[in-house]
């Protein structure tokens, strides 16, 4: 990707994160800021680092292990902000994983991404790949990037339905 697939796997874990509506918004938007984050990795293009770069695009940021970093900072603050950590750590590292894990299975260009940095800088793509690449930055705007948004709708359609679809009301 990146388009809007990741929001969906954002939206949807907030959902399931918590059932009090306050919470679940805040967890939706912290959880789609973590499913979309590895993607800044994006503004080296513009400092001159090469997509092939360990810091390049679907590099550093799209680790397994990176993820399990982001994962221990969930844990820190969730602890700080007296939430539930461990779990909100294990969401938070699902998440963060879904998004390099999505990237390999996309078509149309680009590299793999380099999942097991910094052990290995290998850039790996999914045997099964049926998601359309979406093109970057600002051209995601262009006819070829709503048509990849068209198609994230259609191929997300359980996390958007899941994370939108009304919720019964409590009966007192
Ligand atoms: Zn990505």
């Amino acid at each position: 990707m990146a388009s809007i697939g990741h929001l969906a796997v954002g939206l949807a874990a907030g959902r399931a994160y918590s059932s009090d509506p306050k919470t679940m918004k805040k967890a939706m938007l912290a959880f789609s800021l973590v499913s979309f984050w590895p993607d800044f990795d994006a503004v080296g293009f513009l400092f001159g680092v090469d997509y092939a770069d360990q810091l390049g695009h679907r590099g550093a940021t799209h680790s397994l292990v990176v993820a399990l970093v982001v994962g221990l900072g969930a844990y820190v603050i969730a602890e700080r902000k007296g939430l539930p950590a461990r779990r909100t750590a294990l969401f938070a590292t699902l998440v963060a994983m879904s998004h390099g894990l999505l990237d390999t299975m996309t078509f149309g260009g680009g590299l793999g991404c380099a999942l097991l940095w910094p052990l290995s800088d290998h850039r790996f793509w999914a045997p099964l790949r049926f998601i359309p690449v979406s093109p970057i930055g600002a051209h995601i705007f262009s006819a070829r990037g709503l048509y990849v948004m068209a198609m994230e709708l259609v191929i997300f359609a359980p996390f958007w339905i899941y994370a939108t679809f009304p919720r019964k009301k409590p009966t007192s």
